[in-house]
C-alpha cells in the first residue's frame, strides 16, 4: 500500500525519468537503437530500479499511467533525436497488464505519434513471452492494431519462458532479444553457446534481428559474433544513460561511424 501511494506521488511530482541504453552493431560498435529503461528518484533522493516497483505498478493498475508517461517521453526524445539521427528506433518495455487494461488506448498512442510527426516504425515494443502467452482477445487486438500501424515488436527475455516457439509462430516479431542469462554463459558453456547459435539461426530463418542482452565482456562479444549474432547491448558498450548522454554517445565518431 505504501509503494502504491508513493508511485502515485511519483507520477504527480515528476519523480520518474528514463535512461537509454544503446543497442549496437556488435562488429563495429555503431549505435543503431536504444532501449528506454524506467528510473524512479524517490522523495528522499534514493534511486529505485524497476525490479523494486514494476510488479506493484502492474498489480495496482498504475502501470497504465506510468506506461503512457514512458511512451510520451520516448516520443519526445525521438523528436529531439530527429535532427541528429532519424534511423534510431527506441525499445519500450510493455507489460501484459498494460495491454490488458481497457484504460490503455492503442489509438491514443498512434494519434500522439502522428501529432508529433513521428514514424511508428521508430518504436519497438518489447513484450515478453508471458505477455504473448496471456493473450486474450483484447491484448491480441491491440497488438494487431499497433503492428498494423507500423510499430515494431521485440520478444524480450527470449528463452526464459514456456511458450517461446508458439509465440514466434503466432506473431510476426521484428526482433528477438536473447536473455542475458545465455549471454553470461556463452563463454563458459558449450551448451549455452549451442543454444545461442540455435536461437540466432532460428531468428534469421524467421526474418528476425537478434539482439543479445547483457554483453559485458570482449570475450562475450567475440563469441556472439562467432555464432552469427549481429546486435547487442550491455555494459561493454554502455550502461543505460540519461538522454543527453545518449546524444553525446551518438556524436562520438567511433561509436557511430560503422
Ligand atoms: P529488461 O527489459 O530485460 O531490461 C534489461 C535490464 O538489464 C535493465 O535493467 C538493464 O539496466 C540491465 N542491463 C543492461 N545491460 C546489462 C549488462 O551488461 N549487465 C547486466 N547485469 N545488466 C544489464 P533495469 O533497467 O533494472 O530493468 C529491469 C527490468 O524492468 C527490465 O528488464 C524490464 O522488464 C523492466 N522495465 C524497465 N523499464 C520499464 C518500463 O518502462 N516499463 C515496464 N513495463 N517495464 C520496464
Ligand atoms: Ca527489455
Ligand atoms: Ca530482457
Amino acid at each position: 500500500m505504501k509503494v502504491i501511494s508513493e508511485l502515485k506521488t511519483a507520477l504527480q511530482n515528476n519523480q520518474f525519468y528514463l535512461h537509454y541504453q544503446p543497442i549496437v552493431d556488435l562488429a563495429s560498435g555503431k549505435i543503431l537503437h536504444a532501449e528506454a529503461l524506467l528510473r524512479w528518484k524517490k522523495e528522499n533522493g534514493q534511486l529505485s530500479l524497476p525490479v523494486n516497483f514494476i510488479e506493484v505498478a502492474e498489480d495496482s493498475g498504475l502501470i497504465i499511467e506510468i506506461g503512457d508517461w514512458v511512451f510520451k517521453q520516448v516520443c519526445q526524445f525521438l523528436k529531439e533525436l530527429a535532427p541528429i539521427n532519424q534511423n534510431i528506433s527506441i525499445g519500450i518495455n510493455v507489460s501484459a497488464s498494460q495491454f490488458n487494461s481497457n484504460k490503455h488506448s492503442a489509438l491514443d498512442w498512434i494519434s500522439h505519434l502522428e501529432e508529433l510527426g513521428l514514424t511508428s516504425s521508430q518504436i519497438i515494443l518489447e513484450v515478453t513471452e508471458y505477455t504473448m502467452m496471456n493473450q486474450n482477445a483484447r491484448v491480441a487486438q491491440k497488438i494487431a492494431l499497433l503492428h498494423k500501424a507500423g510499430f515494431k515488436f521485440a520478444i524480450d527475455d527470449f528463452g526464459t519462458g514456456y511458450s517461446s516457439l508458439s509465440a514466434l509462430r503466432n506473431f510476426n516479431f521484428n526482433y528477438l532479444k536473447i536473455d542475458f542469462s545465455f549471454t553470461r554463459q556463452i563463454t563458459h558453456s558449450k551448451s549455452d553457446e549451442a543454444l545461442v547459435r540455435a536461437m540466432v539461426t532460428m531468428g534469421a530463418g524467421l526474418g528476425l534481428h537478434t539482439i543479445a542482452e547483457g554483453v559485458e565482456t570482449e570475450e562475450q562479444r567475440q563469441a556472439l559474433l562467432g555464432v552469427g549474432c549481429v546486435l547487442g547491448q550491455g555494459y561493454l558498450f554502455s550502461r543505460p544513460v540519461p538522454g543527453e548522454d545518449f546524444i553525446k554517445l551518438l556524436r562520438i565518431p567511433a561509436a557511430n561511424a560503422g
